[in-house]
């Protein structure tokens, strides 16, 4: 009976955003398009849906980067071979291209916060499919500088492992990792010179929290890595059992 009373009162719902959206269309947060009235349950439009590039296998086993092709085995790409990272692996959901990196960018610029629960299904997506989560104690959140996070008002990492939290079932230390330095803006550097720009930028203020555990360090974006290497690094001295690196979307 109260099956049928439930799925009753679910069609009703459904019928009735239906007629809302016929009558006050609600526009993709991506590319303002209006949504579609039979796509009204989605925040983006069919078309931005289906140009998300998922990240598919085969990945690199260590930093998340795909290739194009079979791969039947776990691999090391020849990007990362020669490479020390202070995470055990990384994986990303999407590319950070087209449809990601223009809903990035709106978040984190033009301040459009509903994106957030785009990205976020995006990660636990990614979350639940490439992490054991037998294997992970907490969420850590890629922090920000004090600073920018005052200019930006929020830190949308903090955001995504909240929203991961309530799903895995796995607390979320804050401020666990620190900025205790602010960087010039990285978009513009190679590699080497984004290692150097972070140099000891990072520090644990909660090493007790942290020593013993395993963590899944969060970020919006992995690009070279070396900020997620950082904060690793930091965390690993801190004894960290282990950190795996989980974002949104990973540069290509
Ligand atoms: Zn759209
Ligand atoms: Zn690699």
């Amino acid at each position: 009976m109260d099956r049928i009373k439930t799925n009753g009162y679910e069609r009703f719902l459904d019928v009735g955003r239906t007629l809302i959206g016929l009558i006050w269309p609600r526009t993709c947060l991506v590319c303002d398009h209006p949504i579609e009235a039979t796509n009204h349950a989605s925040a983006l439009c069919v078309a931005c849906q289906q140009q998300i590039p998922w990240i598919e296998p085969p990945f690199c086993g260590r930093c998340g980067l795909p290739f194009a092709g079979a791969m039947n085995e776990p691999f090391q790409c020849e990007h990362c071979r020669g490479l020390i990272f202070h995470f055990r692996y990384a994986v990303a959901a999407v590319r950070a291209e087209g449809v990601p990196r223009q809903a990035i960018h709106r978040l984190k610029y033009e301040r459009r916060w509903m994106i957030v629960s785009v990205l976020a299904d995006w990660l636990i997506k990614a979350a639940r499919t490439w992490v054991d989560w037998n294997e992970v104690d907490a969420i850590v959140p890629v922090p920000l500088h004090p600073r920018k996070k005052r200019i930006r008002q929020f830190n949308q990492a903090e955001w995504l492992a909240d929203a991961l939290s309530r799903v895995v079932a796995r607390p979320v230390i804050r401020d666990a990792v620190v900025r205790v330095r602010d960087t010039p803006t990285q978009t513009l550097l190679g590699r080497e010179a984004r290692a150097r720009n972070l140099r000891g930028a990072f520090a644990v203020r909660k090493p007790r929290a942290v020593a013993g555990q395993r963590l899944v360090l969060v970020d919006d974006v992995f690009t070279t890595g070396v900020t997620m290497d950082a904060c690793g690094k930091v965390l690993r001295d801190a004894q960290a059992a282990d950190v795996v690196a989980l974002t949104v979307a990973r540069g290509v």
